[in-house]
């Protein structure tokens, strides 16, 4: 669960306010929804700034596929067919 911090009224994530003290402002895009703050701990908690790196949300998916972390649907199997049981009479 990522920390959310709240000066002034505003609330902002805290692992971003990390970066931004640490690297200056996250740079602004043509679509700011695109522009992550990425942890290489894999720990969405963690404020680290030295574990913080700014990246899109493209390369936050493929951070999480090479964490293993990414929804995927491996792992989950149809029910196998059940065994039928028979009586002879
Ligand atoms: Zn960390």
């Amino acid at each position: 669960m990522v920390r959310i911090l709240c000066f002034g009224g505003v609330s902002r994530a805290a692992h971003r306010y990390s970066w931004e003290l640490a690297n200056g402002p996250i740079p602004l895009t043509d679509n700011p929804h695109d522009t992550c703050i990425l942890h290489r701990c894999d720990n969405p908690p963690c404020v680290n700034p030295a574990h913080l790196w700014l990246g899109t949300h493209k390369e936050n998916m493929q951070d999480k596929g090479k964490k293993g972390r990414a929804a995927t649907v491996s792992g989950v199997t149809l029910n196998p067919p059940r065994e039928v049981w028979k009586y002879d009479r």
